[in-house]
């Protein structure tokens, strides 16, 4: 494809996207394709000729877009938003223009550089502690993962590598020695990640990438599957009977099931206690809230007690798939756990230390020039408007969550609805006469009778979002926490 083809082709696509856009509120949110039906659509081999665009073009609308599930639909409730704009689709066109694996600041300067200044703009964006600017004195800064996933583990890694050299210091084994070696691999398997039982499963698989342990904290329904301290405290002390040595905790800002909130607050001071526990703080999907000074007033001066805090501009913030924004107060902690020297690597701006390599913060070596979606954004909505997408998202997640609770006759409310998520299920007090009649949702079942009637609530809850699903006009998600099953309603998309 030369320039001029290309130029026909961009435009075209250009032209299809934005009526794709335009129209998909009529598309069926998912598709009605069986699996396996893509293969027998396509030739067995690639082709051995060229092929022109006007030959491959068709194929998006007849063989693609039928097999698609439709995130950006306003019929899309299910599992948390995937958004995408315009200045974020310009961003992904400049990006793979421009392609450069920048793992070091010399293999594209702007690459890096943006990126400080995004993230920068971000961190101030959520009122983060200033602890978390590149500006920091503590070291702090910011950079752009994958995922929320690769962030967790990427902080794993660098909270093991912590906690295990500050022992080895601790107890005067030297540097480099066998003996420190030893010493660590000894160590290790005693190390144990933690999180509540409501936090995202990324935590137990980055304890698993990580080799380490992972346990889990019952979070309770009376306290809306928030983690406290009481529970925190008891799972340190189990811990430490059983001879593990926790090393990391994933604390949650929105979690994954009902968006619960962790009790930031009333862990400081336990977590003060031990300070070479690396404090992770997951705001995955409810961290964009915080562009709005009404909710980073409630939360952000609490960030204070992470390490480090994570959220994807990719769910609810306006920037497509993948942006995920890790935020640390002290890079060396990442640079120290993840730097590699290799012969091929060396530069003179890696070695006067003035430059960020962004490899020696993540796992993989080359990245992505994922800054200037995220650049675009922010200058074409204003803080202002980011604040007002996230707003309208929030009230239409009350209009919503009002309706339920107008019709308590039938459903009930698992846990408060927030940041436009709404949790709810059958009330099992229509399904029955057990003893769950006339009772609220954090009723924790003691008879058998009570317990036949909140499995039959299950069983129905889930039915329902399965027809619901099947019939195909909204996709919404069911989850279960602390033995109830419910249906999750996200507004936003
Ligand atoms: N953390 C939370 C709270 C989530 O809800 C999710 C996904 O929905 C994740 C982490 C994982 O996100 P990612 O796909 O970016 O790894």
């Amino acid at each position: 494809m030369d320039a001029d083809e290309f130029r026909k082709a961009a435009h075209a696509a250009i032209e299809e996207i934005i009526a794709f856009n335009q129209n998909i509120a009529e598309y069926p949110v998912l598709p009605a394709v069986k699996p396996g039906f893509l293969a027998p659509q396509l030739p067995k081999s690639a082709p051995e000729k060229s092929e022109p665009w006007s030959k491959i073009q068709p194929d998006i609308a007849s063989k693609i877009v039928p097999g698609l599930t439709h995130w950006q639909s306003p019929k899309f409730m299910a599992f948390f938003p995937a958004g995408v704009t315009y200045p974020s689709m310009l961003g992904e066109l400049y990006s793979a223009a421009f392609t450069a694996p920048a793992f070091n600041w010399l293999c594209s300067p702007a690459c890096t550089e943006l990126e400080t200044v995004v993230m920068d703009w971000l961190a101030q964006a959520f009122d983060l502690p200033k602890e978390f600017l590149s500006s920091s004195p503590s070291g702090g800064g910011g950079t752009i993962q994958g995922s929320a996933s690769e962030a967790v583990v990427t902080c794993m890694v660098a909270a093991r590598e912590r906690y295990l050299h500050a022992k080895c210091d601790a107890e005067g084994l030297a540097p480099d020695s066998q003996e420190r070696d030893d010493r660590i691999a000894y160590l290790r398997g005693r190390l144990v990640a933690l999180s509540s039982d409501q936090a995202h499963s990324s935590t137990q698989k980055g304890a698993l990438i990580a080799g380490t342990r992972y346990r889990s904290i019952p979070a309770k329904l009376e306290n809306q599957l928030s983690l406290q301290a009481a529970e925190l405290e008891a799972a340190l002390s189990q811990c430490e009977a059983d001879g593990l040595e926790p090393y990391y905790i994933t604390l949650t800002l929105g979690t994954t099931s009902t968006c619960a909130v962790d009790d930031f607050a009333g862990l400081a001071p336990v977590l003060k206690r031990h300070p070479n526990l690396w404090v992770h703080i997951d705001a995955a999907y409810a961290g964009a809230a915080l562009i709005c000074p009404e909710l980073s007033s409630k939360y952000s001066s609490l960030m204070i007690i992470a390490d480090s805090f994570n959220m994807n501009m990719h769910k609810w913030l306006l920037v497509n798939f993948d942006a995920s924004c890790l935020f640390v107060q002290n890079r060396n902690h990442l640079t120290r756990a993840l730097s590699i020297s290799a012969a091929y690597y060396a530069n003179k701006h890696t070695d006067s230390g003035l430059v960020t390599d962004y490899r020696d913060w993540q796992i993989p070596l080359g990245r992505r020039f994922r800054a200037l979606k995220i650049w675009f954004v922010m200058r074409s909505y204003g803080l202002e408007g980011m604040q007002k997408h996230i707003r309208n998202s929030v009230r239409i997640g009350e209009v919503f969550a009002d309706l339920v609770r107008g019709r308590c006759d039938l459903f009930e409310l698992v846990t408060e609805p927030s940041f436009g998520l709404t949790c709810f299920r059958i009330k099992p007090s229509i399904l029955g006469s057990g003893g769950a009649a006339e009772t609220d949702a954090d009723f924790i079942p003691q008879t058998a009778a009570d317990q036949q009637v909140e499995q039959e609530a299950n069983a129905v809850t889930k039915h329902i979002g399965d027809l619901i699903n099947e019939r195909g006009e909204v996709f919404l998600t069911c989850s279960s926490s602390a033995c109830k099953s419910f249906i999750r309603v996200v507004s936003g998309n």
